[in-house]
């Protein structure tokens, strides 16, 4: 790990005040490791574990608003969150340890970065070092030619192929969450979908957000009345890993038909993948297996699975199939 100064910062003026060429800390569960396999390498980090940033509240509209230091864990075992949004809550407690859990904040997990094994390995992107284009651009990408079993089959570019390892950005992705910013140049609102960005030509660049910016807090819409919801995220081990593929569904059927419907996959796409596809394919149509087939047929359609990673666009299937059978049973 290299040298950095450290400041503390007692609120959200003062923090962006520091922010200058700075990073900001939390629960430090992504940033501290990154930095000490020099792939983040800020002079400065600014601590705003002061921010008034950690509350749970509902708006007048109906809708929830969430702090940014909100911790994972008082997120997902929020009386409020597992009444009207339990997929979040399942996306939650599907993801890392519970002492990261503990630790790590609704902002942060916003900005997890990428699993992929060649982009954590210290000397990648640097000369005689692994070719990565999101470490260091225009050095290549090795995961395409590499071992790439864990890489995305959805939104790769030529230029990178890594996953997006969230499962709370999943949830947040089918429940349209609003992200509120703040930053030298004013407040502003980014909407889920536009937060973060496909690799393209240009992987480094990784979310919505300008420098200096710092995430305030995240808005939910009021829940749709009648909608049920699940996540489900299979992975090689029961805890403690990424997902292979997940699926959260928020669903409403009416008359046995389907009326409302938002989808999103974890584990194949290199963003957390809302997948109008299926959506477009579900709405309307019977709450049926074979609705649910076809949908899953097109959530995955342009999926580019890479060597080793095939598996995944079948796995995905199943289980989106599986997560609309939850969301949609009567019983
Ligand atoms: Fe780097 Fe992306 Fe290639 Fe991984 S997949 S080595 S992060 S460019």
């Amino acid at each position: 790990m290299e040298t950095f100064s450290y400041v503390k910062a007692p609120n959200v003026e003062k923090a962006l005040a520091s922010a200058d060429g700075a990073k900001f800390i939390a629960g430090g569960t992504t940033l501290v490791d990154l930095m000490k396999l020099y792939v983040e390498t800020p002079k400065t980090l600014v601590d705003i574990n002061l921010l008034p940033l950690d509350k749970i509240e509902k708006l007048p509209d109906g809708g929830l608003r969430i702090g940014a230091m909100v911790r994972n864990s008082d997120l997902a075992w929020s009386e409020e969150v597992k009444k009207s949004y339990p997929v979040l809550s399942e996306a939650l407690l599907s993801g890392a340890s519970p002492q990261l859990r503990n630790m790590a904040t609704t902002g942060g997990n916003l900005l997890q970065r990428t699993r992929c094994m060649y982009f954590r390995e210290p000397s990648a992107g640097t000369p005689g070092g692994y070719g990565c284009n999101k470490r260091t651009p225009g050095t290549g990408c090795a995961a395409v030619d590499g071992f790439n079993r864990m890489h995305a089959v959805l939104g790769t570019s030529d230029k990178c192929i890594a996953t997006h390892p969230s499962d709370m950005c999943v949830a947040m992705a089918a429940l349209e969450a609003v992200i509120h910013v703040e930053g030298p140049k004013g407040k502003r609102t980014i909407a889920f979908a536009d937060f973060h960005k496909l690799p393209g030509e240009t992987p480094h660049i990784e979310n919505a957000l300008e420098a200096g910016e710092l995430i305030t807090h995240v808005d939910l819409p009021k829940p749709v009345e009648g909608a049920k919801s699940t996540y489900l995220k299979l992975r090689d081990r029961a805890s403690y890993e990424f997902a292979l593929a997940s699926a959260a569904v928020v669903a409403r059927v009416e008359g046995g038909h389907i009326r409302y419907i938002r989808v999103a996959m974890g584990g194949v796409g290199t963003k957390p993948w809302r997948s109008r596809e299926a959506e477009a394919a579900l709405m309307g149509k019977p709450a049926n297996e074979a609705a649910f087939k076809a949908a899953a047929q097109a959530a995955l359609a342009k999926a580019k699975p890479q060597k080793d990673n095939a598996f995944k666009v079948e796995l995905a299937k199943r289980c989106l199939v599986r997560s609309l059978k939850t969301a949609t049973a009567t019983a």
